[in-house]
């Protein structure tokens, strides 16, 4: 049973594969199978997310089901294109479940039908990106129900999609008993305790490039963590927004007076908002064939950002200083690198607030697709707590919105505020 918490409240409770009968059934999963593969060579260059997949799949051969997988990769814009093959995903599931994963060439079409009306208890078989037709997306009703009708149960272990409402996403439900799989109950109770019941000094860390993604999850977590640390780009926009030069940095001047009401609101609520001190420019960010950058970077204070440079990273005093604010932290949730880490040269502050997070004991919680590829690429993935599957999505369910993906599974029951849940029955 999964808890979706909303404001302090348990709304409602949805039900998982733990909760249904599922002995012998034919089950359709959606699952995010969204990997990135090398254009040259076709392998997938970080399997995380068909990894974390496998327990809702094993789970299901063990009651003999026979399972249906389906997902989407990249945006093929609605058709059938071989670079948005799923076959590379196929055949890495095979290997990592160590049983055959036959695809089917199409998605709904005659290929998939007979291959998952073949299918026996046991055995799993993966659909062909459903991003192959447009219905997927414009979550067309009739393209749901041809899916549906492949299978007598809905699973939704694809948390990196929850936040879509699209027919093998949400759509699907309408024509099934749905459920979720482990992954999406995993994710919601990381994600969901650190909101609703987080151990304190509870800190967020916000990165990334523009302030304007992430503008209702900093005003969300205003109302919950006692520390905001903002870094990358995004800082700048309140750099200037305080009247400091921030030369030829990204930043966003529309939305400097936003960021002073942010700056204001921490205030009110008693919020400790750290913003860099120092930081890393360069004259530019172009690397050569070894990705070596090209020119000039240094370090320089926050109120001094010479005109012609760009900032880049965090420096170190700033480092120095996040450090020694989460040496006493016991909730982090992370969102968004603290410089452009894709460059060696501006990655330090990223790695060296991912190694503290590592040391640190604390619940240490990363969402956001760049950030989770920085933790990996510094080899720091093991020693967080927990690692979100889903950019886009954690954002979302951070800022308390409904997810689609999840609204649409069965309830478990319809319960009651937190006090009534206290009270000792
Ligand atoms: P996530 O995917 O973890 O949510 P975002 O997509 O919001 O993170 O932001 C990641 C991007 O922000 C990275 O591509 C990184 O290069 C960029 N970024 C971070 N700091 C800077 C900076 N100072 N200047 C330019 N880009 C930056
Ligand atoms: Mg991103």
């Amino acid at each position: 049973m999964i808890l979706v918490k909303l404001k302090g409240l348990i709304v409602m409770s949805k039900k998982t594969i733990r909760d249904i009968d599922l002995k012998g059934k034919k089950v359709l999963v959606r699952c995010d199978f969204n990997v990135p593969i090398d254009k040259k060579t076709g392998e997938i260059t970080d399997d995380r997310r068909i990894v974390e997949a496998l327990p809702t799949i094993k789970y299901l051969l063990d009651q003999k089901c026979k399972v249906i997988l389906c997902s989407h990769l990249g945006r093929p814009k609605g058709e059938a294109n071989p670079e948005y093959s799923l076959a590379p995903v196929a055949k890495r599931i095979s290997e990592l479940l160590g049983q055959e994963v036959p695809m089917s060439k199409d998605v709904i079409g005659e290929n998939a039908q007979e291959m998952s009306s073949d299918l026996k208890e046991g055995q799993v078989m993966l659909l062909e990106n459903v991003r192959f037709h447009r219905e997927e997306t414009d979550n067309d009703p009739e393209f749901a129900k041809k899916l549906a009708d492949m299978a007598e149960i809905y699973v939704n272990d694809a948390f990196g999609t929850a936040h879509r409402a699209h027919a093998s996403t949400a759509g699907v439900a309408e024509y099934l008993p749905a459920v979720s799989g482990f992954l999406i109950e995993k994710e919601l109770k990381f994600l969901g305790d650190s909101l609703d019941n987080p151990k304190r000094p509870y800190v967020a860390i916000l990165g990334g490039a523009k302030v304007s993604d992430k503008i209702s999850v900093i005003e969300s977590l205003l109302e919950k963590v006692d520390t905001l640390i903002i870094g990358g780009a995004m800082s700048y926009t309140f750099l200037k927004a305080q009247g400091y030069e921030v030369g030829d940095s990204l930043c966003e001047p529309d939305k400097c007076n936003l960021a002073l009401e942010l700056i204001k609101k921490a205030k009110e609520k008693g919020v400790n908002l750290i913003l860099p001190i120092d930081n890393v420019v360069g004259k530019d960010n172009e690397v050569d064939e070894n990705g070596k950058l090209m020119s000039e970077y240094k370090t320089v204070p926050a109120t001094q950002m010479p005109e012609g440079w760009k900032g880049f990273d965090i420096g170190e005093k700033t480092m120095e200083l996040l450090k020694h604010e989460l040496k006493s932290a016991k909730t982090v949730i992370w969102n968004g690198p603290l410089g452009m880490f894709e460059i060696d040269e501006f990655a330090k502050g990223t790695n060296t607030i991912a190694e503290a997070l590592g040391k640190i004991e604390a619940t240490t919680i990363i969402g956001g697709g760049d950030s989770a590829a920085a933790i990996e690429k510094a080899g720091l993935a093991d020693k967080m707590t927990h690692i979100s599957t889903g950019g886009g999505a954690s954002l979302e369910f951070l800022e308390g919105k409904k997810l689609p993906g999840i609204e649409c599974l069965m309830d478990k029951e319809k319960c009651c505020s937190r006090e009534d849940d206290d009270g000792d029955r």
